[in-house]
């Protein structure tokens, strides 16, 4: 029942799930979250066929993993709702795999800790997990090397980078930044 849990207290599950009606393609739990056994390291997915997101819930068992999983799934059905990707294209991919890790996943701490930043770039610290994080995610849900994939994350990154929608910021970890964001969505319609 983590999934019910993120949808009620976490502030980036509960912006995109409001993004999302707003899109005209509103979440339903039963219809759109399905909860799996999956197989592999595997935390979750998203099916554009069924517009359905999974969530491994042998894999992510904490609810700060679902969380996430919920929110990095949600960016791909964003992505889908609004602008029709194509998930079998691998520069469209790279795209919503880039927006994904951007928005959820990396933060100025984790690049810190992880060894890539020192102060004077953390810019490139946070561009730098984001290929990375975009690259081992394409590799998980597509045939191809690393080296392809980084190919295709470098030519499209700058235009993906900055599209912020429909968050609005990247988040510092244990920032108010969800928070904030999730405040400031009623600017735009996505929450109440
Ligand atoms: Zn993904």
């Amino acid at each position: 029942m983590n999934v019910v849990w993120c949808v009620k207290n976490n502030p980036f599950v509960r912006l995109l799930m409001g993004a999302m009606k707003n899109s005209g393609c509103p979440i339903t739990l039963n219809r759109h979250v399905s909860c799996e056994n999956c197989k592999g390291r595997v935390n979750g997915g998203y099916d554009p066929e069924t517009n359905q997101v999974v969530v491994c819930q042998n894999t992510a068992v904490k609810s700060s993993t679902c969380c996430s999983v919920l929110a990095h799934e949600f960016i791909h059905a964003f992505d889908a709702c609004r602008a029709k990707i194509d998930f079998d294209n691998l520069e469209h991919l790279a795209c919503t795999e880039i927006r994904a890790a951007n928005l959820v996943h990396c933060s100025m701490s984790t690049a810190i800790f992880e060894g890539d930043a020192g102060f004077n770039n953390i810019k490139e610290a946070q561009k730098e997990c984001v290929k990375r994080k975009a690259i081992l995610s394409i590799i998980m849900v597509r045939q191809v090397t690393a080296e392809k994939a980084r190919k295709v994350v470098d030519k499209v990154f700058d235009r993906c980078w900055n599209d912020l929608e429909p968050i609005g910021r990247r988040c510092r970890r244990k920032s108010k930044d969800p928070e904030m964001a999730y405040h400031e969505g009623y600017l735009y319609g996505y929450t109440d």
